[in-house]
C-alpha cells in the first residue's frame, strides 16, 4: 500500500520528474565526457606515435639544425642560433640559422604531417646555465618509421658538414663543446718547416695511431704527448691544424686560464675528449709558470692546480688513444716535471724561418721562380725573420715576385 502510494506521488510528481531527468542528463553527459576524453586518449595512443628527444642528446643539435632548413613549417615563433669562426687573420665570419623557438609548431615532410612542441625544462644545466629542453614531435602511429628516417637525415646532414673539415672544441665547464663552424682543412704543405721537422713527427705520430695493442700488453698507457716550442710565428698552431687535418683529427683547445676550471673538471675533461681527437694546450707557459697560479687576466685566479694538471695528464684511461700537444714561446719557464718524458714525448723546435724555409714559402707563393727564391733567400741572409713575417710581406707583394725581392729589406719590418 505505503509502496504504491510512494511510487504514485513521485510518477505523478513533474517537479521531481523533471529533478531525476536533469540528474540523469547530467551524468550522462559526464560519462560521456569522461569517455571521450578516454576513447580520444586510446585512440591517441592508437593512432599518434611520439618522439622524445631531449637536450642532453647529441641529435638534439641535430635535428633543431635540420628543421631549419625544412621549408614546410607553420611557425611563427623562431629562436636564432649563431655560429661564428675567428680566421687566422683576426676576422670574424658569423652565421645566423632559425630554428624553431619554444612553443607548439606544425611541418611537412614526405607528404606526412608533423607536431613538433619545444618545451623548456623548469631543470636548469648549473654549467651553461641555460635551461634543459625537450623536443616531443608527433605524427600519425602509421608514419613512424619516419621517425628513424629523420634523425638519420639529421645526423647525416650534420656531419656531411664536418666532412673535410676540422672542428674546433673548446672546454665548457666539464664539456667540450664544438666552438664555431667546422674549418676547412689547411694542408700540410702550406705549412714550411725546416727541413725534415714535418715528417719526424708525422712517423712517430702514425707509428703511434693504430698501436694500441702494443702498448696495452705493455700495460703503458696509450698516449703520446708532443711539445712544440719556439717564437711566436713560427707556425705552431699552424701545424698541428695542418696535422689533424691530415689525419681525420678533431683539435680539442684546453684553456686552462678558464675561471669555471677545477682539478676534477680538468681530469673529466681529459679523459672524455671526442674520439679522434688532438688534445691542444696552448701556451702553457702562460699558464703555469713554475707551478705559480695564473690569473685569467681578469683579475681571476684560475682554479686548476700544477698537481691537479699533472694528475689530468696522468690519469688518462690507460686503454684510450690520447694525443696532446703543448705549445709555448718559452721554453725555459716550462716546469721540468711538465715535459718529462711520459708527458711529452717528443720536443719539436720551431724557430724563425731557415734559408730553407725562406726558399720553400717564397716559392709556394710564386711558383716556378728559382732563381728569384735564391736571390730573396740572399738578400734576407744573417737575419731573424719568422715565416709569420714572411707570409705578410709575400701576401703585400702577392702579383709581383721581383718587388717582393726588391723590397726584401721590408720583411723586417714589424707586420
Ligand atoms: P705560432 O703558433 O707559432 O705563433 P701560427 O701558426 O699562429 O704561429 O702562425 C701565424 C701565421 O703565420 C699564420 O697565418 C700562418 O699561416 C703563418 N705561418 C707561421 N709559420 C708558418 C710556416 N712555417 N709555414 C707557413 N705559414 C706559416
Amino acid at each position: 500500500m505505503l509502496d504504491k502510494f510512494f511510487n504514485s506521488l513521485l510518477e505523478n510528481n513533474p517537479y521531481f520528474t523533471a529533478g531525476v531527468g536533469v540528474v540523469g542528463f547530467g551524468v550522462g553527459v559526464a560519462t560521456l565526457r569522461r569517455g571521450l576524453v578516454l576513447g580520444t586518449e586510446i585512440a591517441r595512443r592508437r593512432l599518434l606515435a611520439t618522439l622524445e628527444i631531449h637536450s642532453k642528446d647529441v641529435s638534439y643539435m641535430w635535428f633543431l639544425q635540420w628543421m631549419s632548413q625544412q621549408p614546410a613549417r607553420r611557425t611563427h615563433k623562431y629562436a636564432v642560433q649563431t655560429s661564428f669562426v675567428q680566421h687566422d687573420n683576426g676576422s670574424v665570419s658569423t652565421a645566423f640559422s632559425l630554428v624553431p623557438g619554444p612553443g607548439r609548431h606544425y611541418f611537412k615532410w614526405k607528404g606526412v604531417w608533423f607536431q613538433i612542441e619545444r618545451h623548456r625544462d623548469k631543470a636548469v644545466d648549473l654549467i651553461t646555465t641555460t635551461p634543459f629542453e625537450t623536443v616531443t614531435l608527433t605524427t600519425l602511429s602509421r608514419d613512424r618509421h619516419l621517425f628513424t628516417e629523420l634523425l638519420h637525415e639529421s645526423q647525416a646532414i650534420a656531419l656531411a658538414k664536418q666532412e673535410g673539415k676540422t672542428v674546433i672544441y673548446t672546454s665548457w665547464g666539464p664539456e667540450w663543446k664544438p666552438f664555431g663552424l667546422p674549418r676547412k682543412r689547411r694542408l700540410l704543405s702550406s705549412v714550411i718547416l725546416d727541413k725534415n721537422v714535418k715528417e719526424r713527427i708525422i712517423t712517430d705520430i702514425e707509428e703511434f695511431i693504430g698501436n694500441g695493442k702494443w702498448y696495452s700488453e705493455r700495460g703503458i698507457p696509450y698516449r703520446r704527448g708532443y711539445l712544440l716550442y719556439g717564437p711566436p710565428g713560427s707556425g705552431k698552431s699552424s701545424f698541428i691544424q695542418a696535422l689533424a687535418g691530415e689525419l681525420g683529427y678533431n683539435i680539442c683547445i684546453l684553456n686552462l686560464g678558464e675561471r669555471a676550471l677545477t682539478d676534477d673538471r680538468l681530469n673529466h675533461l681529459l679523459s672524455n675528449a671526442p674520439e679522434r681527437s688532438i688534445l691542444l694546450l696552448e701556451d702553457i707557459d702562460a699558464a703555469f709558470t713554475s707551478r705559480k697560479l695564473q690569473d685569467d687576466g681578469q683579475g681571476y685566479p684560475s682554479m686548476v692546480t700544477f698537481s691537479g694538471l699533472l694528475n689530468a695528464l696522468d690519469g688518462v684511461a690507460a686503454s684510450e688513444e690520447r694525443i696532446i700537444f703543448m705549445t709555448t714561446n718559452y721554453v725555459e719557464r716550462l716546469d721540468q716535471a711538465l715535459i718529462r718524458p711520459g708527458r711529452i714525448d717528443m720536443k719539436e723546435y720551431f724557430g724563425n724561418a731557415t734559408d730553407y724555409q725562406i726558399k720553400h714559402m717564397f716559392l709556394r707563393f710564386y711558383e716556378n721562380e728559382e732563381s728569384l727564391a735564391d736571390e730573396f733567400v740572399e738578400r734576407t741572409k744573417g737575419r731573424a725573420v719568422s715565416p709569420a713575417q714572411l707570409q705578410g710581406h709575400f701576401v703585400y707583394y702577392k702579383n709581383n715576385p721581383k718587388q717582393a725581392v726588391e723590397m726584401a729589406e721590408n720583411v723586417f719590418q714589424a707586420w
